[in-house]
């Protein structure tokens, strides 16, 4: 019943259209004082509280990552979420209404010294209604006397209370077993192994220069097969060596076989470059700098963003490029690349060797940003800010409210926003561009999802 809400396929914002891998969501609701907070940074570890608990930046407390048992969640802190609320009691029905809409799993936290409330009754309500598993957590049993209380908060009706005592830790192993055991969807840790060689697909039209720059960088092209033991490279790919590393060039038999040649159109049956972008990690898209960046360009361009691989604009020819061409190729990239001003760019000619030393760093770069996965407590730290001075838009009486965002996953990053309602592409836009400011992620597309319910 979650909704993915496609937006902007347009301007270089790419969104999912299906579930995605997000890690579960365990949001913690419960009265002031009741000890979220303290069972928060329990989950975590204190690994990631990395926001400083200044009085008046509660609101930063939002979102982190935590794991057990090599398998990973979000835990969500709705305590920050509405810390000046005048009526409590309407502030908590409102957070657990967030919370029932966002969470895979609901930990309803209730302090056993003072024991039910009228406050801890009306949100159970909320709760039971959502159908969502509600673990209920009797907290500041910091011993047993205490715990021999809990028993009263069976009254709640939301069955078993578990003893905990979120500041001493007592109870936390067994808990965190309990969150497990509702979350059977928690994504396990993945160790990356030792991998290949980067697999970068080199891609233009007919007649930039793509066999000239395979091979001015391929001299050395079957010394280096033979020093990479163990991989698996397909006969039609060429190992490269560039900037001190071994590259793979995927699908380049057509290349190397035209080498020398004038030109020539099969290599550019658009399918094969297709299987070439989807079958490498990074594209070297060639543009000929001396020409006016044509559709073609533009089609290989978008291939790639949507193929959700990273990206290097390598303008050859430069060796053409005088000043008055100069000037154009400066309009031209302003009016045609502008949905793509993430891309790294080099200026390079394989006719002369110029700049070609830049290609390996650029590769490197782009690479990176592909694979940067920005931990959950420092996004939030810097959405929340965002949002707050720049509130998504009224409309029709109605703003949906941001409530916090997760990195899903990398290779290319992919954030996924729980809101309580949809997003105007515009501010994902807004918010793209702001955390390419703060983040970087340069040569890398971004795929964002909008997570609400109806
Ligand atoms: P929140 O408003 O629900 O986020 O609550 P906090 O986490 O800020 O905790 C409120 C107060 O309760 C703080 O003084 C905590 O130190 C205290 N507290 C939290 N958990 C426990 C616990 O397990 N035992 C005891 N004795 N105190 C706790
Ligand atoms: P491909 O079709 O993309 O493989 O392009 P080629 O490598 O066959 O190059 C097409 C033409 O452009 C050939 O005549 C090359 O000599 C020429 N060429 C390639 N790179 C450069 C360059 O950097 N500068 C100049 N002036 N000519 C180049």
């Amino acid at each position: 019943d979650w909704v993915e809400l496609a937006d902007a396929a347009e301007e270089g914002v790419h969104a999912t259209a299906s579930v995605d891998v997000a890690a579960p969501v365990v949001a913690v609701v419960g009265r002031p004082n009741v000890g979220k907070s303290t069972l928060v940074n329990r989950l975590i570890g204190r690994r990631q509280a990395v926001v400083e608990d200044k009085p008046g930046v509660t609101r930063d407390r939002v979102a982190y990552d935590a794991q057990w048992s090599g398998r990973r969640f979000t835990v969500v802190d709705t305590g920050g979420w509405e810390p000046d609320a005048k009526d409590r009691a309407l502030a908590i029905a409102r957070q657990a209404e967030v919370a029932v809409n966002t969470a895979d799993v609901i930990l309803f936290v209730v302090d056993t010294v003072v024991g039910p409330t009228d406050v801890d009754e009306a949100a159970v309500k909320m709760l039971r209604r959502s159908k969502k598993p509600v673990i209920l957590i009797a907290n500041k049993c910091d011993n047993q006397a205490i715990e021999m209380e809990a028993v009263a908060l069976w009254s709640l009706g939301l069955g078993q209370p578990f003893p905990l005592s979120a500041l001493h830790g007592r109870g936390s192993g067994d808990l965190l077993d309990a969150i497990l055991a509702a979350l059977p969807t928690a994504p396990p840790i993945v160790e990356s192994g030792p991998r290949g060689p980067r697999r970068v697909a080199l891609v233009g039209r007919p007649n930039v220069g793509k066999s000239s720059l395979l091979n001015r960088v391929a001299g050395e092209e079957r010394s280096v097969v033979d020093s990479v033991a163990g991989t698996t490279v397909d006969p039609v790919d060429s190992l490269v060596e560039l900037g001190g590393e071994v590259w793979q060039f995927v699908d380049t038999a057509g290349l190397r076989k035209r080498a020398g040649q004038a030109s020539g159109t099969e290599y550019f049956a658009s399918l094969r470059t297709a299987g070439a972008i989807e079958a490498a990690e990074v594209s070297v898209v060639l543009l000929d700098a001396s020409e006016v960046i044509s559709e073609q360009d533009q089609r290989l361009l978008t291939m790639v963003n949507e193929a959700g691989r990273a990206l290097v604009l390598a303008f050859n020819k430069w060796d053409l490029v005088d000043t008055d061409r100069r000037w154009y190729l400066d309009k031209e990239i302003d009016r045609e690349l502008k949905r793509i001003p993430w891309a790294i760019r080099v200026n390079i000619s394989a006719a002369t060797g110029r700049s070609i030393d830049r290609l390996a760093p650029a590769l490197r770069t782009a690479l990176a940003s592909w694979e940067q996965r920005l931990p959950t407590g420092k996004l939030n730290a810097w959405l929340t800010a965002l949002v707050q001075a720049t509130p998504h838009p009224v409309r029709g009486g109605r703003a949906p409210r941001v409530l916090f965002a997760t990195q899903a996953s990398t290779q290319p990053p992919k954030f996924v926003i729980f809101t309580t309602g949809p997003l105007d592409p515009g501010y994902v836009r807004f918010i793209e561009r702001k955390l390419r400011e703060e983040f970087g992620f340069e040569g890398t597309p971004i795929e964002f999802s909008v997570r609400t319910r109806r």
